[in-house]
């Protein structure tokens, strides 16, 4: 059987490393492949998930929405969430869409265990297709804030409307900051948050941009959680500024892990092996 990431750029992914081990570890027989796809050949690679050894596939940048309209299904915060990044060929032939990004959120801060999202205020930096999951985490497990701060605040607004049907609690505070250097309301957000998450590309390898902070640093402080989605570097200048006012941090490799292990379960229908795929994505990062 054949399994692809279908992204563009894909070259950089660790997916192969850590994926391809669980398969021959349960002794599943499924190659992990790359497939790079320019937007223009979307629609040719997503007919070919439906021939018979293909099992499925990951979705990446920048290829999570436009996918969703390959699918015959999608599962319900997928569909809310508005992207996919994992596809089942089931044996009945249909292509059935899931969102493991979320889930593998939920999973890296439950399994961190200090502050669990439950009641918590969470203040989200971006508003892009990761911010969006990580929206939808925090909402299904009952945040008692959330904060989107986002340099584009119409699309920040836009998000909080199609995740509303996640049924925000009576009570939970959802709101967007706009995110500029000087704005109070962002500030505020993260000054006083108890997780605050960077779903930016500031600060990822190879990014370039003007700063390598997605906001000022004296915002930061020693009562939150800090996460970064970023796993590469795996201490990126924010959760380094984090750390230096002694909040705790906590970076994207988990979520990856755990997004990547539910994907494994939908595919197998058996339990992933989670320590091995992780051993075998820090040896792929440390490459
Ligand atoms: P995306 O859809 O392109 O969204 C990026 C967001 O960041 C947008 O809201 C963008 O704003 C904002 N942004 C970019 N540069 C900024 C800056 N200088 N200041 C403020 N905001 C800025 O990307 P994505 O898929 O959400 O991914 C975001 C990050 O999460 C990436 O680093 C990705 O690798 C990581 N990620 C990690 C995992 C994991 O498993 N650990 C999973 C998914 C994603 P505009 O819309 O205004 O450009």
């Amino acid at each position: 059987m054949r399994v692809g990431l279908i992204g563009y750029p894909v070259s950089h992914s660790i997916s192969p490393a850590f994926q391809q081990a669980a398969f021959d570890a349960v002794g599943f027989d499924a190659r992990y492949e790359l497939w790079e796809t320019p937007p223009e050949r979307l629609a040719e690679v997503a007919a070919r998930l439906r021939q018979p050894e293909c099992l499925g596939a990951n979705i990446t940048i920048p290829h999570k929405q436009a996918m969703l309209r390959f699918v015959d299904e999608v599962d319900g915060s997928a569909a809310l969430v508005g992207a996919i990044n994992t596809i089942v060929h089931r044996q009945d032939g249909r292509l059935a869409g899931y969102n493991t990004d979320v889930e593998g959120f939920a999973r890296a801060i439950r399994e961190d265990g200090k502050t669990p999202l439950k009641d918590t205020r969470v203040a989200i930096i971006g508003s892009g297709g990761a911010a969006r999951a990580v929206a939808a985490a925090s909402l299904t497990e009952g945040v008692a804030e959330l904060v989107i701060c986002a340099r584009r605040p119409e699309q920040a607004e836009r998000l909080l409307d199609d995740l509303a049907p996640l049924g925000i609690r009576p009570g939970t505070r959802a709101r967007v900051a706009p995110l500029y250097e000087g704005s109070s309301l962002a500030e505020d957000a993260i000054r006083s948050c108890d997780v605050l998450v960077n779903a930016t590309p500031v600060g990822m390898a190879n990014h370039s941009g003007d700063s390598d902070l997605p906001f000022p640093a004296e915002w930061l402080s020693s009562g939150s959680l800090v996460c970064d989605l970023i796993y590469n570097p795996p201490m990126t200048p924010l959760l380094q500024r984090a750390r230096a006012v002694g909040a705790r941090t906590l970076n994207g490799l988990p979520m990856l892990i755990y997004q990547g292990a539910a994907a494994f379960e939908r595919w197998t229908g058996r339990p992933a092996p989670v320590e091995l795929m992780r051993r075998k994505a820090l040896e792929a990062l440390r490459v």
